[in-house]
């Protein structure tokens, strides 16, 4: 592990000139201003250039231009402690928000095999254990992983190595972080039983925040997070379209509070409208 003093120089030279969802057109946003030394995983590093923010004109998906590279980005992934980053140490179920709860409690009935992309160290899949489901997850990180499986749930390294077929295949927080969205889809796909659903969580670039801040928005300024597929893009996806979809937030910690709550009601606006995420399960076509 490093710290902000020792942050490695990254040459972020990943550009793209067409969307990395639906290959449309597309424009800049605007530049990103980071610090120095960010972190990323639980590495500190140093980009040379300032990222950028730019969007697709056909579909609105947003994307980081000026990303670290694929090979850099997975290095960074496989050898960063994710728990120590991003396992808040609290139950599931008392941090991520009503919406994702009453959906998972909805679709993880006792017996369904899930497949938690992204697992992390594995506290999605204790929740959907606690429900009776039959839990498996895919990590690339070697610490959250060996983490996982400390706790009894199935975890493997990569999608492909995933022992399919999923009744549910979840990814939260993770679509973000995607170098390739419709090829993720694609293997997601390959391993759904028939009339399976996959469920992602993911920031939506279309939220007031969102529109207001352009390339200052916090979440596109982290720098592990190089997409921000839009609901539209997502259900454009090729064998796929959206089954349901609700706006939400990241977690509990990231909800309004009441004095914001309050203000947005006094200019007419409900929760629903202060949201910054999206809950959406997609199924496969036919
Ligand atoms: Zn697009």
């Amino acid at each position: 592990m490093t710290t902000p003093g020792d942050a490695t120089p990254v040459d972020n030279d990943l550009r793209r000139d067409e969307c990395p969802v639906c290959a449309g057109p597309v424009e800049a946003v605007g530049v990103m201003h980071l610090a120095p030394a960010i972190q990323f995983s639980s590495h500190w590093i140093a980009p040379r250039r300032p990222p950028e923010l730019w969007r697709c004109t056909r579909c609105g998906t947003a994307f980081t231009q000026y990303a670290l590279p694929e090979p850099a980005a997975m290095s960074l992934y496989a050898t960063g402690d994710g728990g120590a980053r991003w396992s808040s140490r609290a139950p599931f179920e008392r941090t991520k928000t009503r919406e994702a709860l009453a959906l998972l409690r909805r679709l993880l009935r006792p017996g369904v095999r899930v497949l938690d992309v992204g697992c992390n160290t594995g506290d999605l899949l204790d929740f959907a254990r606690g429900l009776g489901a039959v839990t498996h997850g895919v990590e690339p990180s070697d610490a959250s992983r060996a983490a996982a499986r400390a706790k009894g749930h199935a975890a493997v390294a990569s999608l492909d190595a995933a022992a399919g077929p999923f009744d549910v295949v979840t990814a939260f927080d993770v679509l973000e972080h995607l170098y390739d969205v419709p090829a993720m889809l694609s293997a997601v796909g390959a391993t759904l039983a028939p009339g399976g659903r996959l469920v992602v969580l993911t920031g939506d670039i279309t939220c007031a925040a969102a529109r207001g801040a352009g390339a200052g928005w916090w979440y596109v300024q982290c720098p592990e997070h190089v997409v921000f597929p839009t609901l539209r893009a997502l259900g454009a996806v090729p064998g796929w379209e959206v089954d349901e979809a609700v706006t939400t937030f990241a977690d509990v910690g990231h909800e309004p509070g009441l004095m914001k709550r309050a203000l947005a009601a006094l200019r007419g606006r409900a929760r629903a409208d202060l949201h910054d995420h999206m809950l959406v399960v997609l199924k496969k076509k036919g």
